[in-house]
């Protein structure tokens, strides 16, 4: 039999159609290179998106072609989203922090025939021209009055060619399978993988981020992704804010300043924002210098890395703000789990300050298991470790042109390379990255706990936990620890710092003051290489 309703596409064109007409008001506030302050509302955003989709097609470009950005989170950059979904082209989002190297990589690789970049990138695409064999035009998100110089030809002015463009356009009528956007993402070894995003799954995530146990947005909230709009489409914020009509403040280039980033949240009464454990730390050290309060702010949804619980404690005893931790992933679109608000009376401070660390539980749609070495599931008690699998709608299936099975299971579930246990309630906690974890006597140990009650110690300013080979253990934990400055600790204190807070067995063998540990291009940790930087250590006896 047939169902009777109808088949309205979830299209990306459809969030921006349903804004227009029901939140055209709402302000989109950025700041950009070119204007410390920029403001307009969602019918200004459209209309100029209807322009660029003009524009875009005057360059030549068709269907299904990689449009790629360089952009930070501005409203430039949000007209792209639209623009280049809507035209049924794919919105390639690179991140610049990427070595050049990898970024050449993955402009060949998506085979991108258009770069939208900021001006500040310029320098960086001219020194990759020569490597890019499929980019025919460059355009510059500026005005022409900043428009930089530049020894490269076909260079377009964004506002040059949206002043010639007319906003008159029927947007194709697309399948909602049709690709949207393309992210990579660079693991820690191997080229980067792409992950093809479907206007499918990019709005029926908008959805669920909105429901009121995830993002929990509504039309009064002003929202600040600070997380990038090249990082898993700022965590679907833009999309999201067009169902829910929440104000959105863009922070542009200076996402890591603590003293921009709290004006924008006292000027523009930011309710919520999203970002990395980095960027909060950058707040509270602005504000605990200055003295500054932010009381518009609500919450803050943290992810993309275990969020330290000093910083939750922090932000909400002396400020008010609301920590969600979320786990997510850019195969995962990137929302997976989220802790929801805890009840602190109910629950008890011991109880709370142990959920409230957990990455939190499943949003609907996303199904999690744990497994063992055998693919065999383990059960939700909280206690067992297993490798982390998920399969649901926005989930991707499979890389950009590469089979599934370098990543997929054959009854389709992703293997996230995460290490988690799951409690009967459904809380979700990372342990590490499977390539990270400690094997020491045959049991598992969890280098992100131990990171997490280290950073907790008020002189300690990064940790990182490696596994190195032991005789007698097979790997035991090695801990390197960044002071902050000024700041001085005997080893025996720190190792005693950890009694009663981790398993005794846990508490590392040794502990050496860094001044410096690696990062990834996407500021992760990268224990990879710091495994290879003390690959001759050895324990004592
Ligand atoms: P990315 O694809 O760059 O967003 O990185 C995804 C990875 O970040 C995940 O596979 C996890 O290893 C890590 N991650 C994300 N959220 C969390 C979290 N809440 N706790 C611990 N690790 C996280």
């Amino acid at each position: 039999m047939q169902n009777l309703m109808m088949a309205s596409p979830l299209t990306i064109s459809s969030l921006m159609e349903f804004a227009e007409k029901v939140h055209p008001n709402t302000e989109i506030v950025s700041v950009t290179l070119d204007n410390p302050r920029h403001r307009y509302t969602f019918a200004d955003a459209f209309k100029r998106s209807r322009q660029l989709a003009n524009a875009i097609l005057a360059l030549g470009a068709e269907a299904e072609d990689r449009i790629g950005t360089l952009v930070w989170n501005d409203y430039r950059h949000f007209e792209l989203y639209y623009a280049v979904s809507s035209l049924g082209m794919i919105c390639h989002t690179i991140n610049p922090r990427l070595f050049p190297e990898q970024i050449d990589y993955i402009i060949n690789h998506a085979e991108d025939r258009i770069l939208f970049i900021d001006p500040l990138f310029m320098p960086l695409i001219e020194q990759l021209a020569e490597q890019l064999k499929t980019v025919e035009k460059i355009v510059v998100l500026t005005s022409p009055e900043h428009m930089p110089a530049t020894t490269l030809d076909n260079v377009f002015c964004y506002e040059t060619l949206l002043a010639a463009a007319n906003d008159n356009i029927d947007w194709p009528e697309l399948d909602e399978n049709t690709p949207c956007s393309l992210c990579y993402t660079s693991g820690t070894t191997g080229n980067p993988k792409g992950v093809l995003y479907s206007h499918r799954s990019s709005v029926l995530h908008a959805y669920a981020s909105a429901m009121p146990d995830v993002l929990n947005l509504s039309r009064n909230d002003v929202i600040m992704p600070i997380v990038p709009m090249f990082h898993v489409n700022a965590w679907g914020a833009p999309y999201t804010a067009a169902i829910t009509g929440s104000k959105i403040v863009f922070p542009g280039p200076k996402m890591a300043d603590g003293e921009v980033l709290a004006n924008l949240i006292n000027d523009e009464k930011v309710t919520a924002s999203l970002g990395v454990p980095t960027i909060w730390s950058a707040l509270i050290n602005y504000l605990k210098a200055s003295g500054r309060q932010v009381p518009s702010l609500e919450r803050v949804i943290v992810g993309g890395a275990a969020c330290p619980l000093s910083i939750m404690e922090t932000l909400e005893d002396d400020y008010g703000v609301y920590t969600h931790a979320v786990w997510g992933m850019t195969e995962t679109s990137p929302l997976g789990t989220v802790n929801a608000k805890l009840n602190r009376a109910t629950l008890g401070e011991d109880t709370y300050r142990t959920l409230r660390q957990k990455a939190g539980r499943p949003i609907f749609g996303v199904e999690i298991k744990i497994v063992d070495g055998e693919n065999n599931e383990l059960p939700w008690d909280g206690k067992k470790f297993g490798a982390l699998k998920i399969r649901g709608p926005w989930v991707c299936s499979a890389y950009y042109k590469l089979d599934h099975s370098n990543s997929h299971d054959d009854d389709g579930w992703f293997d996230t390379g995460d290490v988690a246990t799951i409690d009967p309630d459904g809380n979700m906690q990372i342990t590490d990255r499977s390539k990270d974890v400690i094997k020491s006597g045959g049991e598992w140990i969890s280098s992100i706990d131990i990171e997490n009650a280290a950073v907790d110690h008020p002189a300690v300013k990064e940790a990182c936990v490696i596994g190195l080979p032991h005789p007698k253990w097979t790997e035991r934990p090695l801990l390197l620890v960044i002071l902050h400055e000024g700041q001085s600790l005997e080893k025996a204190d720190m190792l005693a710092w950890f009694d009663g807070k981790i398993a005794k067995w846990w508490t590392p063998d040794d502990c050496l003051f860094v001044s410096d540990l690696a990062h990834t291009a996407t500021g992760k940790l990268s224990k990879k290489d710091m495994r290879d930087r003390y690959k001759d250590y050895q324990f004592a006896d």
